[in-house]
């Protein structure tokens, strides 16, 4: 490798949070995009999948959390209490992060099971969810002020309420679907630059404006700007990719819950 070559790697430190256990409804998709497309826009990522037990990387640009089951969530809420501060320094920090379902639960105060079983969360987010018997489940387009329309598809007994500590709603349902607990119109939470959201699907292959969001504000946290380098020949993938996107959106947002 030439000189040139290494002072030009641009590496992205990725934590794919709990994939063992926290990781249905294709949420491993959301780490695979954002591993193509941060290659596309000319950095390197650097995937680390953590699990229980394992150590903590050194550097972390973004974290990437999934779903869960409940008995999922109850399996990685110790060893999450263990990385409690760091995530929560991480975050104050501007480190972005992407929670779906599961884990947007765990992040917040505290998720009560349907059976009853309390899990506390991490508090990074001011938000605290109750199961109930009736799953909510099905297609979902949002709103977003930072992304625009985001399309996904939620399941999960859990019902989440946003407090008010700088915590905000992360989108609003408009139409059908769910949201946070089908009461008022919320979907998610953000704070810093930290998201929660019930949105599986994948989420990130549908929605690149997301992906991107996520990888630049990455790119900044550590470089300080994004500044994609994509050859022609990467740019004409990152079309296709978005083409193809588009087409996934129309399809799935006009799909029957
Ligand atoms: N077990 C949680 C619930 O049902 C989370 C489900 C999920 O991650 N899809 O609310």
């Amino acid at each position: 490798m030439t000189r040139t070559t290494q002072t030009n790697t641009r590496v992205l430190d990725i934590v794919s949070l709990y994939p063992k256990d926290m990781n249905i409804y294709g949420d491993t998709g959301n780490v695979k995009t954002v591993e193509l497309r941060a290659r596309l826009y000319g950095y390197e990522p650097r995937i680390h999948a953590y699990n229980v037990g394992d150590a903590w990387p050194e550097q972390v640009d973004l974290v990437l959390g999934g779903g869960g089951q409940d008995k999922g969530q109850a399996v990685i809420s110790d060893d999450l209490f263990a990385r409690a501060d760091t995530l929560r320094q991480l975050a104050a920090d501007g480190v972005p992060m992407l929670l779906i379902c599961g884990l947007y639960q765990l992040f917040g105060e505290y998720f009560e099971t349907h059976e009853g079983q309390r899990l506390p969360g991490i508090h990074v987010l001011g938000v605290h969810t109750v199961g109930q018997d009736t799953r909510m489940i099905g297609n979902l387009v949002e709103k977003t002020e930072q992304c625009g329309a985001i399309v996904g598809y939620e399941n999960h007994s859990g019902q989440t309420i946003v407090h008010d500590d700088g915590t905000q709603p992360w989108a609003r349902v408009e139409n059908e679907g769910t949201g946070n607990n089908g009461s008022d119109f919320t979907e998610g939470a953000r704070k810093y630059n930290v998201i929660g959201t019930y949105m599986h699907g994948s989420v990130l292959p549908k929605n690149p404006q997301l992906s991107d969001f996520l990888i630049r504000t990455a790119a900044e946290h550590r470089y300080g700007t994004f500044e994609p380098t994509s050859t022609a020949e990467q740019k004409v993938q990152l079309d296709k990719l978005n083409a193809l996107a588009q087409a996934a959106f129309d399809v799935a947002s006009t799909r029957p819950r």
